[in-house]
C-alpha cells in the first residue's frame, strides 16, 4: 500500500505529442512505481470547451490511452479510467456547486486567460466557469493528497484546497458524532481502543503530540476500519470536526518547455509537432524541413546554434560529444544543416521505438485496451463511491 494517491489527468481533444511526453507523461511512469497513481481521460473537461465538437473527443480517447500505454503507463501499476464513467465526479461537482462562492470561480486567474485566449469560442457558459470546480470533484472524490501540476495550475489546487476546507467545516460535524465516535472505537477491539482512548486523554489533557503520532499509526494499521470510521477517529482525538474530504497538495512539477519544429514550445496551436507515434518518414521530413538559423543561407557560411530551433532539439536528443561536433561544425562551417538534423531524428526514432513496440499489441486487440479501461473505471468507481456515502450522509442525502 501507498502512503500517497495521485490524481492526473489529460483531455482528449487531438493527437498526443512529443511535448505531452516530455512534459507529462514521463512523470506519470516516474509515479506510478513510487505512489498510487490513477490517471484519468478527462473527458467531461474537454467539453467545457469542445461542446461544440464532439466528435474529436471519442476519436482521441481511445489513441489517447494507447499512447499512455505506448509511452510506459502500465495498467498493472496505476489505475487508468474515463472521467465520464465514473459518474461520482458529477455528483460531488453539483454537490460542491451548492456551497462554492461564484466569486471563488471568477477569480480563478486562468478562467479570464482562457477566454482571452479562445476568444473564437462563446465559454461564456455554466460549465466553463465551472470547469475548476469539477477539477476540485475530481480530486476530492478520490481524497487524493497529491496532485502534480505546474506553476499555473497552482490556484486551481487552493481553490480545491479552499473547497475541502468550508465542506468539512459546513458538514464536518455530522450529527450523533460523538456516539459514532465511540461505536468506532469499540470496533478497534479492547486492547487497540482502550489504548487509543489513553493516547487522546494524554493528548488533550497534556497536549502530548507524540501520543498523537502514536494514535495516528494506531488507526492508520487499523484493518477492521471503514474509511468513514477511520477519519471519525482521527477528528474524535483532536477534538475537531470530522475531515470528510481531505486537502490535496500541489505536487510541483518542473516546466518542460519541450522545443517544436519552430524553436517555440510544441503545441497544437502552433502546427510545430511530432506526433507521439508520427511515422518514421515523416519525423525525418519534418525535422530536415525545420528552419534553421537565418543567417546561414549557403553551405559555406557560419551559423551559430543559439539562432536555430535544430540546436534546441539537440539539447534533448544529443549527448554531449554530439552537441560540441554541432557547434564546432556550425559555427566553422564545417558541416550541413542536414548533417547536423540526421542525430536529432535518429534521437527521436530511437526514443520512439519502444513506443511503436508497446502500442503494437493494442492496435491488434483494441479490446485489450477496452478491458484496461473498464477495470480502471471499475476500481475507480469504487473510491469514488465511499467518498460520495460520506458526503451524501454528511449532507443529509444519505436516505
Ligand atoms: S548546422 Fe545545425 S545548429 Fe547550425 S544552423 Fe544548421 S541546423 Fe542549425
Amino acid at each position: 500500500m501507498f502512503a500517497d494517491r495521485i490524481l492526473s489527468g489529460m483531455r482528449p481533444t487531438g493527437k498526443l505529442h512529443l511535448g505531452h511526453y516530455h512534459g507529462v507523461i514521463k512523470n506519470w511512469v516516474q509515479l506510478q512505481s513510487e505512489h498510487e497513481c490513477l490517471f484519468m481521460v478527462a473527458d467531461w473537461h474537454a467539453l467545457t470547451t469542445n461542446y461544440d465538437d464532439v466528435a474529436v473527443i471519442e476519436q482521441s480517447l481511445w489513441d489517447m490511452v494507447i499512447d499512455w500505454l505506448a509511452a510506459g503507463v502500465d495498467p498493472a501499476q496505476a489505475t487508468i479510467f474515463i472521467q465520464s464513467k465514473v459518474p461520482e465526479h458529477a455528483e460531488l461537482h453539483l454537490a460542491l456547486s451548492m456551497v462554492c462562492p461564484l466569486g471563488w470561480l471568477e477569480r480563478v486567474p486562468t478562467y479570464k486567460d482562457q477566454i482571452e485566449k479562445l476568444s473564437h469560442k462563446d465559454l461564456t457558459t455554466y460549465g466553463f466557469l465551472g470547469y475548476p470546480l469539477l477539477q476540485a470533484a475530481d480530486i476530492l472524490v478520490y481524497k487524493a493528497n497529491q496532485v502534480p501540476v505546474g506553476e499555473d495550475q497552482v490556484p486551481h489546487i487552493e481553490l480545491t484546497r479552499e473547497m475541502a476546507r468550508r465542506f468539512n467545516h459546513l458538514y464536518g460535524r455530522e450529527p450523533g458524532f460523538e456516539e459514532k465516535a465511540l461505536a468506532a472505537v469499540k470496533k478497534l477491539g479492547g486492547k487497540k481502543g482502550k489504548l487509543y482512548t489513553e493516547l487522546k486523554t494524554r493528548f488533550q489533557q497534556e497536549g502530548d503530540e507524540a501520543a498523537v503520532e502514536a494514535a495516528h499509526a494506531l488507526l492508520q494499521d487499523a484493518q477492521n476500519l471503514s474509511i468513514g470510521d477511520r477519519e471519525r477517529l482521527f477528528a474524535f482525538l483532536e477534538n475537531k470536526g470530522r475531515v470528510i474530504l481531505p486537502e490535496p497538495d500541489a505536487l510541483l512539477t518542473a516546466a518542460s518547455r519541450m522545443p517544436g519544429l519552430d524553436g517555440n514550445k510544441m503545441s497544437k496551436s502552433y502546427g510545430n509537432t511530432i506526433a507521439l507515434r508520427e511515422a518514421p518518414e515523416s519525423v525525418a521530413k519534418k525535422v530536415r524541413a525545420m528552419p534553421t538559423d537565418p543567417a546561414r543561407v549557403r553551405r559555406t557560411d557560419a551559423g551559430d546554434p543559439a539562432k536555430c530551433p535544430v540546436w534546441q532539439l539537440h539539447q534533448v536528443y544529443s549527448d554531449e560529444p554530439t552537441r560540441e561536433w554541432v557547434v564546432k561544425g556550425c559555427t566553422s562551417a564545417g558541416i550541413g544543416c542536414l548533417d547536423c538534423k540526421q542525430p536529432v531524428i535518429d534521437g527521436v526514432l530511437r526514443e520512439q521505438q519502444p513506443m511503436f513496440e508497446r502500442a503494437q499489441k493494442y492496435l491488434d486487440d483494441p479490446t485489450l485496451v477496452k478491458a484496461i479501461v473498464a477495470d480502471g473505471c471499475e476500481r475507480a468507481r469504487k473510491i469514488a463511491n465511499d467518498t460520495m456515502k460520506d458526503v451524501r450522509e454528511a449532507m443529509g442525502l444519505g436516505y
